[in-house]
């Protein structure tokens, strides 16, 4: 039994060994070839195979055609002096010296004749639109050039290859190759401050930023030389630090699930270089920020502040001003007691203007989990979003009048009221509120840990402290919280009369 049990474990590993090199093995080798002023066989005068003697032109090689007709694409190459004519049928002579040939196929004598000398003469043939015809094929590519990004489906499909291209074109900043340009001419200048390779290297490499590439490549033409000479120069002199042009957005994460989060939330994650969040930004979010990206946790939980404000305010600008993508993480949305409005000021003051993506407040994303409609014709006609934190955290200090609050055509949700929720349900009834308006209490809504209680307002006004303490909590005290469905089935259980 042994024995056996241990020859299937082997078996497994030997398979194991067989997909990985499935997986890993290149159908064929990627290489960019130099053909600058060499001679390249083009057989056949089709429309594809004049597209084939531009490529080339473009990369600079010598084309000797053999051709018996010439289409309307090859003609006009040929009248424009891109193209010679250099026989009807491939000769030995006409063959030798060169390395490559592209075959349209048209000609069967002609390919039969290529396909049979090609070997010795070391020929590597491309059979246009035949793979299992070719010695080598030619890519789909994005041009920036000198940015070339090639794409091969290895021969699968070229509508694939066609739509993949696509993909990359719209990503790639147009700017791109005079960029590379402009990075080139500053090569030799960054060789003689910094001589050895690694220095070099790492000064690249702490240089080229998304953010960087980005501005750089918006740049107009007749700025972009000076532009990238300007901030090499400044990098070099250690003083690039000081990127004027360091980028913040402060970002909503919604309450918790990753769903909640908006497309425009999802992309600033995945490009971001630095990401800067509080406690609240649930661990599936942070998930989604790019893996290469520093998460530095500025946790602020209310009542056990991690780091003082002004801290975080001076930390966001610090990093905008390398020059890297700043994301401010903040749970729910920035706006909404999320001090945003803060941080965003303070942005401005040192000369940066964040951008702000909107996120999915609790409220919004624990009703719709609920079930509870946060307006209801005839119900309730008015939404109030409220913090029931009290000044400085001292109870019954008596900072607000609850009583104001009470109206029972408005759906009040109570952001960060642990503490003080008693005094508010008091307030509220003191106001005019009827004990009976009903109550839902959330915990960690839109998490894996969401909890809720129903109860009365009545019975709120008897809260003695918070069960769950360490979970964020929200209430939702309303006519219009008799509407989630589970709610009838607790009132049920517990027996106690909402009316
Ligand atoms: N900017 C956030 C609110 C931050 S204030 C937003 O728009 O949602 C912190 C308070 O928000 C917590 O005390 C709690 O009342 C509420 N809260 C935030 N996330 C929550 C969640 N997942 N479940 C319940 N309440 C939450």
């Amino acid at each position: 039994m042994r024995k056996s049990s241990t020859m299937r474990r082997n078996d497994r590993k030997i398979q194991g060994g067989e997909d990985q090199d499935q997986e890993t093995r290149l159908e064929y080798l990627p290489i960019f070839l130099s053909v600058a002023d060499q001679d390249v066989v083009v057989l056949g005068g089709s429309d594809g195979a004049a597209a084939k003697v531009r490529l080339l032109r473009r990369a600079g090689a010598r084309v000797r055609l053999f051709a018996r007709t010439l289409g309307p694409e090859m003609g006009e190459l040929a009248r424009v002096g891109q193209v010679a004519l250099a026989g009807d049928r491939p000769t030995v002579d006409g063959l030798m010296g060169c390395r490559l040939a592209f075959d349209d196929g048209v000609d069967t004598d002609a390919s039969a004749f290529l396909r049979a000398r090609a070997p010795g003469l070391g020929l590597l043939v491309n059979t246009i639109d035949i793979p299992q015809a070719c010695d080598f094929i030619v890519p789909a590519i994005v041009d920036r050039s000198p940015v070339v990004v090639a794409i091969s489906t290895g021969g699968a499909s070229p509508a694939l290859a066609k739509l993949v291209r696509q993909r990359v074109e719209s990503v790639l900043p147009a700017g791109l190759g005079r960029l590379a340009r402009a990075l080139l001419a500053c090569r030799e200048g960054v060789k003689r401050v910094l001589p050895t390779g690694r220095a070099r290297l790492r000064f690249w490499d702490s240089f080229l930023t998304d953010a960087r590439l980005d501005r750089l490549a918006r740049c107009p033409v007749e700025q972009m030389g000076e532009q990238v000479a300007e901030d090499v120069e400044s990098a070099l002199s250690g003083t690039s630090d000081i990127d004027p042009a360091g980028e913040v957005t402060l970002v909503g994460a919604g309450p918790g699930d990753p769903g909640l989060l908006s497309l425009a939330a999802a992309q600033a994650l995945r490009t971001a270089d630095v990401v800067l969040h509080d406690a609240l930004v649930s661990r599936e979010v942070l998930d989604m920020v790019r893996k290469e990206a520093r998460l530095i946790s500025v946790g602020k939980r209310a009542g056990g502040a991690a780091m003082p404000q002004d801290m975080i305010n001076r930390l966001i600008v610090t990093h905008a001003r390398r020059g890297v993508r700043v994301v401010r993480l903040k749970g729910g949305d920035p706006f909404i007691f999320g001090r945003g409005g803060e941080e965003q000021a303070h942005l401005i003051a040192h000369g940066i203007h964040p951008r702000v993506i909107g996120g999915t407040t609790a409220a919004l994303g624990v009703a719709a989990t609920l079930g509870i409609p946060l307006t209801h014709r005839g119900v309730a006609r008015s939404l109030r979003l409220v913090t029931g934190a009290l000044g400085e955290g001292v109870e019954g200090s008596g900072v607000r009048n609850w009583g104001d609050l009470a109206d029972p055509e408005t759906t009040l949700c109570l952001y960060m009221a642990g503490r003080a929720v008693a005094e508010v349900a008091r307030g509220l009834m003191a106001g005019g509120l009827s004990a009976t308006t009903p109550v839902a209490a959330v915990w960690s809504g839109c998490t894996a840990d969401q909890e809720h209680a129903f109860c009365s307002l009545g019975e709120l006004a008897l809260w003695t402290g918070d069960p769950r303490n360490g979970h964020p909590l929200l209430f939702i005290v309303g006519a219009v919280v008799a509407f989630a469905p589970a709610w009838k089935e607790s009132r049920d259980q517990s027996g106690v009369q909402t009316g």
